[in-house]
């Protein structure tokens, strides 16, 4: 399973929700804990270097770099990438199986339609890279997390 800060999945969702239309995309650091659980401390936000962000993504790979020289030596690493699907849904696409490169890496994607983020899940590509196989994705209690502007139903007040 895999644990995620919630102010991290806060700023995964709202990136999810800022790029839109386009594709949003970063890098995802944290830790194997003892229970083999993936523990997510941090999101790291990239430029989408996609040549089209409607329907790709493509991380900075300086962002990678730079990430590993940080963290080297800590208890840290990055174990995950995370993007959107702009009015898809937050299941792996075709080009995301086409694209998935290393087996422990964790993708996080979030659904958006109309602006509004709808789904975020969780996967993780098979030994033999053949499917992406969904994980559970869970938060710690989100009432410690900057709480989100409340959604308005004009006709409702
Ligand atoms: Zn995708």
């Amino acid at each position: 399973m895999i644990l995620v800060a919630p102010e991290c999945l806060k700023q995964i969702v709202d990136a999810a929700e800022a790029a839109y239309p386009n594709e949003s995309c970063g890098l995802l650091v944290g830790h194997d804990d003892e229970s083999s659980r993936v523990r997510i401390a941090t999101a790291h936000p990239s430029d989408n270097l996609a040549s089209d962000p409607r329907r790709a993504f493509e991380v900075d790979p300086a962002l990678r770099l730079n990430l590993h020289k940080r963290l080297r030596g800590g208890p840290d690493d990055v174990v995950g990438v995370y993007h959107s699907h702009p009015d898809m849904r937050a299941q792996p696409s075709e080009t995301d199986l086409a694209r998935a490169w290393e087996p422990r890496l964790v993708w996080i994607i979030t659904s958006v339609v109309a602006h509004q983020a709808v789904l975020t899940t969780a996967h993780r590509i098979n030994e033999a890279g053949t499917q992406f196989e969904p994980m559970p994705l869970y938060t710690d209690d989100w009432r410690d997390a900057p709480t989100r502007a409340p959604m308005t139903y004009p006709g409702l007040e």
